[in-house]
């Protein structure tokens, strides 16, 4: 009796493991020479997981995803894909790989093919589909990355961002069970990523498993149902959106995490150069989705409280942050000067100060042998 309850345990632990987890990783190493990228790195994912991989560049995360493909040997260690094992002689890696669809940073689509060959090649060679049979999986894909009218196209015709949706809808011609992407928006023109993430977040509730290596923490948070934080060779923190981004509990994760949300900036002189600063409050702005309107705000908050101080000769240096919160939407001006200490708000108010008076929520001056400091709260309206 308990030879078979036993055995039927055993087989629910297969029936479960095959269905439910599709990537397991266990112990991987993976060294170059003395340059150890990768150590003793376990990891289960399972069916329909959409995992955001993030972390510094240099930890790891191309190399990983390309264990996980085949595309590298581990030193030591195992990866199972959907339960076979692929560094095991006796796996048929090409099979394996065939339920794996890859999207680079860099599109890789055949030049020389149009748009609809380029998506159709590998199902008709390798799913063995007909033409036709082809053409009509090819033809809904394009609809769902909206480039359906670019299918006679070549590529070079097509925009960067356009390309990388190509890139993608062929990955998909090959029902891939996982897709990997490795920073698929980072060789784009900025105005060109939201397109290509939309097109991710079209795949991303159809059941496919997907890893995505992405610097894009705003789309990771929306769309990803686990987050892995790469760093010191591994998987450094694992966790919900949730808890990497609003609840990091690592020292090497909260730094991230807190440096992400900031934007700092040094003024030395009345001469510096506020057309960069606005560029960059506006290129900060953007990537939290903070309205044009809200960002031309925040550039003129930033620039009414700068020229106050350097024009009163209140200070000659200012360290200046502006700190994201999502939580609430608000964004933190930081203001680090040095100069005589006194709260500017206290007293005769000029037009500039009445304004950022009116835009901020909160004002707070505090003053140490450091210097001022100034903190305002802006609203950006966004929630
Ligand atoms: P990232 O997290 O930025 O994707 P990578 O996985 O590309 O980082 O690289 C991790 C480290 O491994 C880097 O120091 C890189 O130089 C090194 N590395 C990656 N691929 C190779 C290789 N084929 N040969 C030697 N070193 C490599
Ligand atoms: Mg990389």
């Amino acid at each position: 009796v308990r030879g078979i309850y036993d055995s039927s345990h055993l087989q629910t632990y297969r029936t479960e493991r095959r269905e439910s987890t599709v990537i397991r990783v266990e112990n991987l190493s993976k060294s170059f020479g003395k340059l150890t990228v990768l150590r003793d790195v376990s990891l289960h994912i399972k069916k329909g997981e959409c995992v955001a991989i993030i972390g510094p560049s240099g930890t790891g995360k191309s190399v990983f995803l390309s264990c996980l493909n085949g595309l590298m040997t581990p030193d030591c260690g195992k990866v199972f894909i959907d339960g076979d094992d692929i560094c095991d002689r006796h796996t048929n890696i090409n099979k394996v790989r065939s339920k794996m669809g890859m999207v680079y940073q860099a599109f890789h689509l055949f030049s020389h093919l149009t748009v609809m060959e380029n998506i159709t090649l590998a199902p008709r060679k390798l799913l063995r589909l007909s033409a036709a049979e082809a053409q009509t999986k090819a033809e809904k894909l394009l609809d769902m990355v909206a480039l359906r009218e670019k299918a006679n196209a070549m590529p070079g015709e097509l925009s960067g961002g356009q390309q990388q949706r190509i890139a993608i809808a062929r990955a998909m011609a090959m029902d891939p069970q996982i897709v990997l992407f490795d920073e698929p928006t980072s060789a784009l023109d900025p105005t060109m990523v939201g397109e290509v993430l939309a097109a991710i977040r079209t795949f991303a509730d159809k059941g496919v498993t997907m890893l995505i290596v992405t610097h894009e923490m705003e789309f990771a948070r929306e769309v990803a149902s686990r987050v892995l934080y790469m760093d010191e060779n591994g998987i450094y923190e694992d966790g919900t959106p949730e808890q990497i981004f609003d609840n990091p509990q690592k020292p090497k994760t909260k730094a991230f995490i807190g440096k992400l949300k900031t934007l700092r900036y040094e003024i030395a002189s009345k001469n510096f150069d506020f057309l960069q600063l606005y560029t960059q409050i506006s290129l900060f702005c953007q990537k939290y989705r903070i309205t044009p309107k809200s960002s031309h705000s925040m550039q003129l908050c930033t620039e009414e409280a700068v020229f106050y101080l350097l024009n009163n000769d209140l200070a000659s240096r200012i360290e200046l942050s502006l700190e994201y919160s999502d939580k609430n939407g608000t964004v933190t001006l930081s203001l680090d000067y040095d100069g005589p200490p006194g709260n500017p708000f206290d007293g005769e108010e000029d037009l500039g100060l009445i304004l950022l008076r009116a835009k901020s929520s909160q004002i707070e001056y505090t003053n140490d042998e450091k210097g001022n400091h100034l903190k305002l709260n802006l609203q950006t309206g966004e929630k």
